[in-house]
């Protein structure tokens, strides 16, 4: 409809990866294609921006936050802090809080593009992806690896989402992921993965590393760091997380507030959300989704059209379930 502005409310999380009871995976080629060939987007260069981790730490509610931020600037064109939305109005999009969909693992788009021009020139599109699984079992963790492989090898920018702190567990769930992604990927020069950012949220000892980007690299420079009289395993873990991205970042989050962590009438609205988490997000999204900071996604060292995407996903899926 020519003159017809979209809004998010026209939009939705669609699952595209689904993993069955047999631990094979469908792939969605209907839904995949009508985003992916869609004619003004799919020449055009491929950003995806992935979050994954597991269920219940805030990320949807999170990626509802780089809708509002992708809608202001890519669709309705506008620059400033207006994203952030008005007070009173309630956070939509992925759907958030679980409800219904609480048990669904696998991979989902967002169903509107986002197109955008780097500073060079460049006419990109943005591609947002949720990423749910489970840890909760050594066999979910395992079930859950191509999920997360998945997502790692077809984004540009890995968000690892986080509650609390960074843990040995979590370093090594990263490091299963990663290899079951490198496997799968031809052998190319540099680095397989691009940028790989932890986002902590509850941070909770800001006096040791304040909240935000410098806080959190240096939190994660302590946590990878490797040093003689570490245990073998321990270093070798770091130096293949090292290894796999040309790029690590660490967030620092604050917590939001007892209304968005406890609340069963909290509905996204920033009144009741706390000012050190909104101040956060102000810092964090344009971070990561303002057009100078923008990562086209590259496999082979090549860019990655969306009609291209569209194949690497049949590739990988077919792989894994071969
Ligand atoms: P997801 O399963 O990881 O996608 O989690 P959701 O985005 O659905 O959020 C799960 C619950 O966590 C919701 O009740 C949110 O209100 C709440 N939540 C969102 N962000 C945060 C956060 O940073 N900290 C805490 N403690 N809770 C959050
Ligand atoms: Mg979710």
């Amino acid at each position: 409809m020519p003159g017809k502005v979209e809004t998010l409310a026209d939009g939705r999380g669609i699952p595209v990866v689904i993993p069955e009871e047999d631990h094979t995976f469908v792939l969605d080629e209907d839904a995949l294609s009508a985003l992916l060939l869609r004619e003004d987007v799919r020449d055009r260069a491929v950003v995806v921006l992935s979050v994954a981790g597991a269920f219940r730490k805030g990320k949807s509610f999170l990626l509802d936050f780089f809708l509002r931020y992708m809608h202001h600037k890519y669709i309705l064109g506008e620059s400033g802090e207006g994203w952030l939305g008005a007070d009173d109005e309630p956070l939509k999009g992925f759907s958030w809080r679980g409800g219904s969909e609480r048990d669904t693992t696998g991979l989902l788009l967002w169903s509107q593009p986002f197109k955008a021009t780097l500073a060079n020139g460049e006419k990109v599109v943005i591609f947002l992806m949720d990423t749910q699984g489970t840890f909760d079992s050594e066999s979910t963790v395992r079930d859950n690896a191509i999920v997360f492989a998945l997502s790692t090898m077809l984004s540009s920018v890995l968000i690892y989402n986080l509650s609390q702190n960074i843990e040995e567990d979590d370093l090594q769930h990263l490091q299963l992921f990663t290899d079951y992604g490198s496997l799968a990927q031809e052998k190319s020069v540099g680095k397989p993965f691009q940028r790989l950012q932890f986002l902590i949220r509850d941070w909770s000892v800001p006096y040791e590393y304040p909240y935000g980007a410098q806080g959190g690299l240096k939190l994660l420079h302590k946590r990878l760091e490797v040093h003689e009289g570490q245990h073998k395993e321990l270093q070798t873990l770091r130096q293949h997380i090292q290894a796999c991205f040309e790029e690590l970042a660490c967030f620092l989050m604050p917590h939001p507030g007892l209304n968005v962590a406890t609340s069963p009438e909290f509905n996204g609205k920033l009144a009741d959300i706390r000012d050190e988490f909104k101040t956060s997000l102000r810092q964090l999204v344009p971070m990561l989704l303002a057009p100078e900071n923008l990562v086209p996604k590259l496999i082979g060292g090549q860019k990655v059209k969306a009609k291209d995407l569209m194949q690497y996903f049949r590739v990988y899926m077919n792989i894994f379930n071969g």
